[in-house]
């Protein structure tokens, strides 16, 4: 992936799972608040965010890079659980 060619109005961002770079809008934001991983459904909480897929395949690879503490300069693990019954709830409602 080159990237950087059309950027345009539509902003992207990494993926934390794949690498993969997309558009923001198919990106999942996630936000840790207070140890807890929190899916941020509508783009609006604050403070440091991290990007993934809303796929399992993509919430498992960034859990086993330990990207999430990494992206939120955590102490340590940060619980997931609550990302991946939504990233779950999301697959099986659009095929
Ligand atoms: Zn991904």
């Amino acid at each position: 992936m080159s990237g950087r060619a059309r950027a345009r109005a539509c902003p992207e961002r990494t993926c934390v799972g794949c690498r993969d770079r997309a558009a923001k809008k198919d990106l999942l934001r996630i936000v840790a608040v207070e140890g807890v991983c929190v899916p941020d459904r509508r783009g609006t909480l604050p403070g440091r965010g991290a990007y993934v897929h809303p796929t399992p395949v993509c919430l498992d690879l960034a859990v086993r890079r330990r990207a999430f503490p990494r992206a939120f300069r955590g102490p340590g693990a940060l619980d997931t659980t609550d990302v991946r019954r939504y990233v779950e709830q999301g697959e099986q409602a659009s095929p």
